[in-house]
């Protein structure tokens, strides 16, 4: 079978409708939109399009699926996420393509968020069984008092386009392992690779109305009167600060639980007593990893007088050896961005760098081809004052920012409203920890330039966001704590 071939079958055996209470359906207004692969801007399929009405069909199927799912047996909920965890890895390459054809993420990245994305699955088929409670003596020991987890509840879980397979399981596998049931409305541009997982949950024996999935054109028509229902009793968002914003207020006419893991603005750190190759290894990954489309990628690059050049020199001709192009061609690292718009705002941070005194070292323009290319760019001599440094890139542009002090650093590295990761690289061990605390974000990246594992908190501070996912932490969000008070014991 050619390649084209498989891309076609890959698309076609999606399912392009609304999943509503354990069945595929039309959109009830039977409106569709269209999928666009962003390394060709040509169109990949049509998805059904969700409506306000489609979106109380799946508040209604959640509300009543909700009782019976949360006295599910632990185990049996954990062993379906285990199901699921077998079937995504079975299926990794198709699913890895899936993602490429729709997000423009290489083929070998996309396999990797396959697994990453499984493994949340896994990881939360193993914390459903451990939810535990307490008992204890009152303080007067005249009553006891008994501790014990229950689901929040019909939950919402909105998610982005930058990781769309392993946003959904992040949320999902806490969700599930917890006993709620949900909603999720993915990314418009990024339908199918949910559509997908949909499918693959409810093979691997998902109850009925225990998940919804929705695509839809019109996001905010869809969640925002479910939010203001009064029966979902949680959101789970993933994406921009701003959006996360509106739904936090959104959220406070019912009084909702809220997780939200929202924009990033990371700060990169490299000492004059670092090692130079763990370094450079490793603000390609924190820079490089998706394109820049991640939350977590370096940002701003502060790197210290003494091996300011020397670490420049080495970064760009990595950088520039990247080859760019469509995600499905063997050998290809680097892919698309996610439209045009995204390319836009790429230049026209760039430009406002170079017009405030920023140098190229390489890069600095659109690549070729019809899809949405840019190519790997490395400034250097980036003012503090250019808009990369308050602005996430989202690209794959590194600004690297000399300073002298460590103070100086500091100061500059926590100068921004985000807080969700920052790395830093030093073989000072006094150093490495003073600075790991004095950093304000949710996440430090020490020697290492990435910092996702399912099995540690993920998230971040300040207007990063809310909450935690992944680790030990994940589920709590799902989980609400009641107390029983005892007496005449
Ligand atoms: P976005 O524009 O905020 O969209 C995220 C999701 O929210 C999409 O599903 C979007 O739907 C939906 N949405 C947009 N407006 C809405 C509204 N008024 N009401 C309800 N839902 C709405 O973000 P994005 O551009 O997709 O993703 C990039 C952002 O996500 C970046 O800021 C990145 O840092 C952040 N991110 C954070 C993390 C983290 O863990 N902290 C991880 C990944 C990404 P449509 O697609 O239909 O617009």
């Amino acid at each position: 079978m050619t390649l084209a071939e498989r891309e076609t079958q890959v698309v076609e055996r999606v399912p392009k409708q609304l999943f509503v209470g354990g069945t595929w359906r039309e959109a009830r207004s039977g409106a569709v939109f269209k999928v666009e692969d962003p390394s060709t801007g040509s169109v990949l399929c049509e998805v059904a399009d969700a409506g306000t009405e489609d979106g109380f069909a799946a508040l209604d199927a959640a509300v009543a699926a909700q009782p019976s799912w949360a006295k599910h047996a632990p185990r049996e909920r954990g062993e379906i996420l285990r199901r699921a965890y077998e079937l995504l890895m079975q299926r990794q390459d198709d699913l890895a393509l899936l993602m490429t054809l729709e997000m423009g993420k290489p083929f070998a990245e996309a396999k990797g968020e396959i697994a990453y994305a499984a493994d949340f699955l896994r990881w939360f088929s193993e914390e459903a069984v451990r939810i535990e409670g307490g008992y204890s003596i009152s303080p007067n020991g005249q009553a006891r008092f008994l501790v014990m987890r229950q689901p929040v509840g019909p939950s919402m879980l909105i998610t982005p386009w930058n990781f769309p397979m392993a946003m959904g399981t992040r949320k999902i596998g806490p969700a599930i392992a917890a006993g709620c049931t949900m909603i999720l409305k993915p990314a418009q541009q990024t339908p199918l690779s949910a559509l997908a997982l949909a499918d693959i949950l409810r093979e691997a024996g998902l109850p009925e109305g225990v998940l919804s999935v929705l695509p839809t054109s019109d996001a905010g028509g869809v969640t925002e009167p479910l939010l203001r229902d009064g029966r979902i009793r949680k959101v789970s968002f993933t994406g921009s600060t701003g959006v996360g914003r509106k739904l936090l207020e959104q959220s406070a006419e019912q009084v909702l639980r809220t997780s939200m893991e929202l924009g990033g603005n990371a700060p990169f750190l490299v000492f004059d007593d670092a090692d130079i190759d763990a370094a450079v290894e490793g603000a390609m990954q924190a820079k490089m990893r998706n394109i820049g489309e991640a939350c977590t990628a370096a940002n701003r690059l502060y790197v210290q007088s003494g091996v300011a050049t020397e670490f420049a020199r080495r970064l760009s001709e990595r950088m520039g050896a990247l080859k760019l192009g469509r995600g499905t061609e063997d050998g290809v690292q680097v892919g698309p961005l996610i439209d045009a718009k995204a390319r836009e705002k790429v230049q026209s941070l760039v430009d406002d760098a170079v017009g405030r005194g920023a140098r190229v070292l390489v890069g600095g323009s659109a690549g070729d081809g019809d899809g949405y290319f840019y190519r790997p760019t490395v400034l250097a001599d980036v003012p503090q004052s250019s808009e990369l440094s308050t602005t996430e890139i989202f690209g794959p542009v590194a600004p690297i920012i000399s300073f002298d002090t460590e103070d100086e650093a500091l100061a500059a590295a926590n100068d921004t409203e985000y807080g969700l990761v920052s790395y830093l690289y030093t073989r000072d061990l006094n150093r490495a920890l003073r600075v790991s605390e004095a950093l304000e974000t949710g996440m430090v990246g020490l020697n290492q330039g990435i910092v996702s594992n399912p099995a540690a908190p993920f998230g971040g501070v300040k207007h990063s966001g809310l909450g935690r996912e992944g680790g030990t932490v994940g589920i709590e969000e799902f989980l609400e704590t009641k107390y029983i008070g005892v007496g005449g014991v």
